[in-house]
């Protein structure tokens, strides 16, 4: 869910609209709901008060003229003209009565006279007091049940004492209306609200969905051609249509392409070019290199015959030939990458194998290196060109012992399903990680201060050579601590391959 709010543009847009409409339109509809629900209630109770008040003029009228000065046949008169106020309309009577007196009775209640179920204890206590302490007409709104089954309901309780001139004594008589009527009302208009409501949500929402699909389908479909022409297509284009903000946007990235494109064009020829040159001039060097390469063998062999200074000058002339002669080599080999013109001859190769005839390179003994082969006694059998892959790892090795300053180097040989890896790792100066980021670059040396006599061509060409198999080629390390390079070859060519080890050095 918050992956697709993060994502869509659309759905955000959409759940936005929804939450605020739904929020505008409810708390309108809440307040409308508020202030009908006052409106029914203050007529309701003007209507009751007014039938109240005709009744309690009825009621005290019927006290004035019982003339009697004795309390019980007081009392029935009373009775009877409760029964006659509830009997008056029947069962279309909207209201129940409550006579509670005579109010100087012990009786702390006083005796009640009443039309239904509803009890002296069930009025609003305030309002009792009210009425019983004070002189006029009282109201307030309650809730009460009206009989013994039924549930409470909203009710107006109109309140008036009333005295018995024969007896004086007060009574209190309480009228109660029923608003059930209002209470449907209101109950009806907040459904049909909430439904109302509801559907309006709904509607807005689909609007908001069918609007930002109209300005989001021509973003998404810009979106599609900018990838495509991100991930190389340089000839994709934008239709146009129309003169609104989209075919402006359309016209400006058309031309933001169109300039691309020519940039990388010319950025291309210019590379070519470059290569081109690099392999002529490689090419044609060549050539003369080797004539000069033989006059120097001459005058290397004949050293001795010379002065000391002409002879050191005979050697020194054959190494910087040698030099020159493995740059250009190595020049050549680069173009022909570059040119995609380089070819495997590819053969079953035991990365084992390989490990071991590299490790036995007297070159590394010389140089003092102890070198030690894990390659847990099984073949790593890889189709590859042996050339190539022999090539890579003496250039490792070469480096190892070169450049590290390691008396020990380790090569392990792992394997899994994919393919078969090779690592050669030494305990020596190390790289750090921006080092590592630029080992792979052309000319690139660590210290070009480092008379070490490299090009800085040997690990660039391993990469391609190992590019060129579908393999990687990867390096770790840490100052101090060493580094290591992990080759990785696919045993079947076109797939790719999971390397088999994991370096120590790895964050
Ligand atoms: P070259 O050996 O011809 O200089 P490479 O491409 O093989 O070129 O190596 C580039 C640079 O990487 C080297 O000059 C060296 O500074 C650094 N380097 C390579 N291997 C190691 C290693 N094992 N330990 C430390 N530095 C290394």
């Amino acid at each position: 869910m918050r992956g697709l709010w993060r994502r869509s543009l659309q759905t955000r847009v959409v759940t936005s609209t929804i939450v605020l409409s739904a929020l505008a339109i409810g708390f309108t509809g809440w307040a409308l709901l508020r202030d009908v629900a006052s409106e029914l209630a203050e007529s309701r109770r003007d209507v009751a008060v007014a039938e109240a008040k005709s009744g309690f003029q009825y009621a005290q009228d019927q006290l004035d003229s019982a003339v009697d000065t004795e309390a019980a046949p007081q009392s029935e008169a009373l009775t009877q003209m409760v029964d006659s106020l509830t009997a008056a309309r029947g069962t279309t009577r909207t209201y129940e009565l409550l006579l509670k007196g005579p109010l100087s009775s012990d009786d702390a209640l006083g005796p009640v006279r009443s039309s239904s179920a509803v009890s002296a204890t069930t009025l609003p206590t305030a309002l009792v007091d009210r009425v019983q302490t004070r002189d006029g007409t009282y109201w307030q709104f309650s809730d009460l049940s009206l009989s013994d089954t039924s549930d409470r309901e909203p009710v107006v309780v109109v309140g008036r004492q009333l005295r018995a001139p024969g007896t004086g004594d007060t009574y209190a008589l309480f009228y109660l209306f029923s608003m059930q009527d209002q209470q449907s009302t209101l109950t009806l208009m907040r459904n049909a609200l909430l439904l109302g409501g509801l559907s309006m949500v709904l509607m807005v929402g689909g609007v908001a969905w069918l609007v930002s699909r109209q300005v989001l389908d021509p973003v998404r479909l810009a979106r599609r051609i900018a990838e495509r022409f991100a991930s190389g297509n340089l000839e994709q284009r934008m239709h146009v249509r129309g003169e609104d903000d989209i075919a402006r946007l359309s016209t400006s990235f058309n031309q933001m392409a169109t300039n691309l494109q020519s940039q990388i064009r010319r950025l291309e020829n210019l590379s070519r070019l470059q290569q081109r040159f690099v392999s002529d001039v490689s090419h044609e060097l060549r050539t003369p290199l080797t004539t000069v390469q033989m006059a120097s063998e001459v005058l290397f062999d004949a050293r001795t015959a010379f002065d000391p200074q002409t002879a050191r000058s005979a050697e020194l002339l054959k190494g910087e030939l040698d030099r020159f002669e493995s740059l250009l080599s190595d020049l050549l080999d680069l173009s022909r990458f570059d040119a995609g013109a380089a070819q495997l001859e590819l053969e079953t190769v035991d990365l084992a194998e390989v490990a071991r005839s590299c490790a036995d390179d007297p070159m590394l003994q010389r140089a003092g290196i102890e070198v030690m082969v894990e390659d847990g006694g099984v073949a790593a059998p890889v189709l590859a060109d042996p050339r190539r892959i022999d090539r890579i790892v003496r250039n490792l090795l070469a480096n190892a012992a070169k450049y590290s300053k390691s008396a020990t180097v380790s090569v392990t040989v792992a394997q899994n399903d994919s393919g078969a890896s090779l690592s050669v790792r030494d305990f020596g100066v190390g790289l750090d990680s921006d080092e590592t980021q630029r080992v792979f670059d052309r000319f690139w040396r660590a210290d070009p201060a480092r008379v070490q006599g490299g090009t800085g061509l040997g690990l660039p060409i391993a990469r391609e050579d190992a590019a060129l198999h579908g393999g990687t080629l990867q390096v770790w390390g840490q100052l101090g601590q060493g580094t290591e390079f992990i080759l990785t070859i696919p045993k079947h060519m076109g797939e790719t391959s999971v390397p088999a080890l994991v370096s120590e050095l790895a964050p």
